[in-house]
């Protein structure tokens, strides 16, 4: 059990500054992470929301697939929109390349272009689903932690989440999912 685990937003694109105050309200450190040393220096990372495409570019362009892979291999991992659809075994509308940490389906834009965005209460907080994705398929060892409009929106295999929508907009420190992920870490810490 670790008292205060170190958690690391990859840094690279997307909503990274925004978890800080979340991470810190549930008493671990926050780091915004972008190289193999800062990925080799904390317990458990979150995947931000983005634009997935744009991220895996500079994953590319900055030659950090393996070490990656390693590094998610060890620990606890949680993605959030554009970061759940880098964890997904397999991504659809269109496919692309992804890390497949669970074994889930996700289809990039699911809600359609009428539905940019929305606010939604999971839980009891407020969450945003901002050009989110829809979890399509799901492998029975995947557990549901919640639902929204009968459709899997926040999900776990073991250390590994994913939520397809935000929960960091929301200036309630912390999120009741930052909470559940820090818990996890310290855990498994
Ligand atoms: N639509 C984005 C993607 O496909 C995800 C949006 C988000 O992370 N808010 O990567």
């Amino acid at each position: 059990m670790k008292q205060k685990p170190i958690i690391g937003v990859l840094a690279l694109q997307g909503a990274v500054e925004l978890h800080k105050a979340h991470i810190e309200a549930c008493g671990a450190s926050f780091i915004a992470v972008k190289t193999p040393a800062q990925f080799a220096s904390v317990d458990a990372f979150i995947l931000p929301g983005g634009e997935s495409t744009t991220m895996l570019k500079l994953i590319e362009r900055f030659n950090l697939w393996d070490v990656l892979v390693e590094q998610f291999s060890k620990k606890p991992v949680w993605g959030i929109c554009a970061g759940s659809i880098l964890m997904a075994q397999s991504v659809t509308n269109p496919t692309q390349k992804s890390f497949g940490l669970l074994p889930i389906t996700i289809q990039r834009n699911g809600y359609g272009r009428q539905l940019e965005s929305h606010h939604a209460q999971i839980q009891g907080y407020e969450v945003s689903f901002i050009r989110a994705p829809v979890i399509t398929k799901l492998d029975d060892n995947v557990e549901i932690l919640a639902e929204y409009d009968a459709t899997p929106v926040w999900v776990q295999t073991g250390n590994k989440i994913a939520s397809t929508f935000h929960p960091e907009l929301t200036k309630q420190y912390p999120s009741p999912m930052h909470k559940y992920f820090v818990d996890l870490v310290k855990k498994n810490a």
